[in-house]
């Protein structure tokens, strides 16, 4: 390979890719989602860590984009995976937060849930943390992973309506605030997933470089 001139992104979520192309829109390479490429697979998430998860996606889809003729030499599949990790409940729900209590269960039912299982637990006990991994597939097979974390807490109630998921009860103490009372702009800044991708966008530049189109 001579530089990635393209990243495909196995993901879906639309609130996920904006952020995605404000991080690796200095890289010069055409960004696009695995629906813009015309790339459709089910993926069975069963890995152990978010790190396996994130393989396993960017596997599947380099997989699908090899079949579609899309994985070209300057080609590079990316996958993320992510979750919310309580200390007080073992790590729940981990690996499984987009699967706690349902799929489709909304957030706000999701939130109140969690806050319920923790009454009584203090403060400085509540601690959490959001992960997320990122895994590269490059077309001649290499494979990248790395991963970030933000650490916080979780709120005794829900505050806030930016952000998705479980932004409204994950309190950062050195903002006063959740993540879902932040900008977005502010998040970005200090999240799991924009840390995570600055953090990959440095390994792809390191090996293998940008070429732009
Ligand atoms: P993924 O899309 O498989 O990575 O699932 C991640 C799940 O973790 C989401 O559906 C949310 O429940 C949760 N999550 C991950 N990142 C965030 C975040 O930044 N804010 C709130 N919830 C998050």
């Amino acid at each position: 390979m001579s530089g990635i001139n393209r990243i495909i992104f196995a993901t879906g979520n639309q609130g996920k890719m904006k952020e995605i192309r404000s991080i690796l829109e200095d890289t010069g390479a055409e960004i696009l989602s695995m629906s813009e490429a015309g790339i459709r697979t089910d993926i069975d998430e069963d890995g152990g860590s978010f790190e396996e998860n994130a393989l396993i996606k960017a596997r599947a889809v380099s997989a699908a984009c090899l079949k579609a003729g899309l994985n070209d030499s300057g080609c590079a599949v990316l996958a993320d995976d992510s979750g919310l990790v309580i200390d007080a409940l073992g790590g729940e729900p981990g690996i499984y937060s987009a699967r706690y209590l349902g799929e489709d269960t909304p957030y706000d039912i999701k939130n109140k849930e969690l806050i319920g299982r923790l009454s009584g637990v203090p403060d400085e006990k509540r601690t959490a943390r959001f992960v997320c991994a990122i895994a590269a597939v490059l077309a001649d097979g290499r494979e990248f992973t790395v991963q970030a974390a933000v650490e916080g807490r979780i709120g005794r109630q829900q505050k806030g309506t930016g952000g998705f998921g479980y932004d409204p009860i994950f309190y950062v103490p050195e903002y006063a605030k959740t993540t879902a009372e932040m900008t977005a702009e502010e998040k970005n800044r200090i999240s799991h997933r924009g840390k995570a991708l600055e953090q990959m966008k440095e390994v792809l530049k390191k090996n293998e470089g940008f070429n732009r189109k």
